[in-house]
């Protein structure tokens, strides 16, 4: 396999080109190598590979010459030493932070995540004998006030699922450093392409690559990166011995997604914001959060940290639930359906699905109000959407 020297591109070309590895037929198209397995030249071979002393593919729970594309091509986008692809973004998000703490190890994280992301870190972790606190990710002081001595791990989600909450990841990156703990950023939200959180400080960055990088709706996907030491020390053997790794044809399907993922996000956060501002000025909505406006609450820390806004919306409507699924149902063209980043644009009740198994008082506190809707642009023509939206609110 040949391997075109490293140069630095600008971003869109390094997601055509980045990380290709060209077998010996010289395809031009990224391979699928859909193989679990290699064979060996001889047994001395095989030995050498298993030993490390030979740097081959061994076996696909391991590495994958297709995956290893894609998460060569993820780590030159995102600016991180390594990068590990995993099944799904769950199974990133649960690697990534049992791999940083232990027994007896305390988390803080923010409490507005995306509901299985706080099922990891409030019901899952606690098994293993961490606890863990949650915060208001948007107050600082909350952040160091939770530190004792076992914290390990800082966890948080900007902008949050689905209330579009944002958090300063710099100023929280300084308190989780002052006490030794790492900093780890659920980026789904921002896409690579518009924040980059190690550049701000933190440690390791995860994707659920099901959203923006399929982008299309096919696949699972999750990507954990960071530093070649963060990796080696924590996460390599356990990703290797646990078996959560990434099937090499959904690792195909992203890594020719990657190509486009620029032009598609950069359509479908203008669709997101035209939307957005369509809808600032309609009685039927009480509340309106797009990172793109000036009116989000945390619009000084955006214009900061972000180099873009968002591919999604979220606005309460009036009528609780019931004027909330009134509109969901009166759409014809935008589907129902729990994606997002997809070219198909999408809304979702978070309070009746994603967020569902919470309390009405902690759906509250995380900012989920019973009339609030998800809504994530696609790539249709702007004017389509709007004229649905438009018509669905007339049936609230
Ligand atoms: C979807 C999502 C996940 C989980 O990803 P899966 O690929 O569905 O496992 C994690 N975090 C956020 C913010 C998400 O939106």
């Amino acid at each position: 396999m040949t391997t075109p020297s490293p140069k630095q591109h600008h971003l869109e070309t390094e997601l055509v080109h980045a990380g290709t590895l060209r077998s010996a037929f010289g395809e031009t198209s990224e391979a699928l190598f859909l193989t679990q397995g290699h064979v060996y030249d001889s047994a001395e071979q095989c030995e050498a590979r298993f030993k490390g002393d030979d740097p081959g593919f061994i076996y696909a729970r391991f590495s994958n010459p297709t995956v290893a594309m894609l998460e060569r091509r993820m780590a030159a986008f995102e600016g991180a030493e390594a990068c590990r692809a995993t099944a799904t973004g769950m199974a990133a998000v649960t690697a990534a932070l049992m791999g940083l703490v232990r027994a007896g190890d305390h988390v803080v994280a923010a409490r507005a995540l995306f509901g299985s992301c706080r099922y990891v870190v409030e019901e899952h972790l606690p098994r293993f004998g961490v606890t863990s606190t949650l915060v208001d990710g948007t107050d600082l002081d909350a952040w160091r006030a939770a530190v004792t001595p076992e914290t390990k791990v800082f966890f948080l989600e900007s902008p949050a699922n689905p209330t579009l909450e944002v958090i300063d990841i710099a100023a929280v990156a300084g308190i989780a450093k002052a006490c030794g703990a790492k900093l780890v950023v659920d980026n789904v939200f921002a896409t690579p392409l518009w924040q980059r959180p190690l550049a701000l400080g933190a440690d390791c960055v995860v994707y659920s690559a099901t959203k923006h990088i399929d982008g299309q709706g096919r696949c699972l996907g999750g990507l954990i990166l960071g530093s070649n030491q963060l990796i080696q020390d924590n996460l390599h053997t356990p990703l290797r011995q646990t078996g959560p790794a990434m099937s090499p044809f959904n690792a195909w399907v992203m890594l020719k997604s990657l190509e486009t993922l620029p032009l598609r996000v950069r359509r479908q956060t203008e669709t997101a914001g035209m939307v957005a501002d369509w809808l600032a000025g309609r009685s039927e909505v009480a509340r309106l959060i797009y990172p793109g406006r000036a009116d989000h609450p945390q619009a000084d820390i955006i214009a900061r940290q972000m180099s873009g806004a968002s591919t999604l919306v979220a606005f309460e409507v009036h009528g609780g639930k019931a004027g909330a699924f009134r509109f969901l149902n009166a759409l014809t063209l935008i589907r129902i359906s729990n994606n997002l980043g997809d070219a198909k644009s999408l809304v979702v009740h978070p309070g009746t699905t994603t967020h569902q198994r919470f309390t009405p008082e902690v759906r509250a506190q995380m900012g989920v109000g019973e009339g609030l809707v998800r809504f994530s642009a696609g790539l249709e023509h702007p004017d389509d959407l709007i004229a649905d939206i438009a018509a669905a609110l007339a049936a609230i």
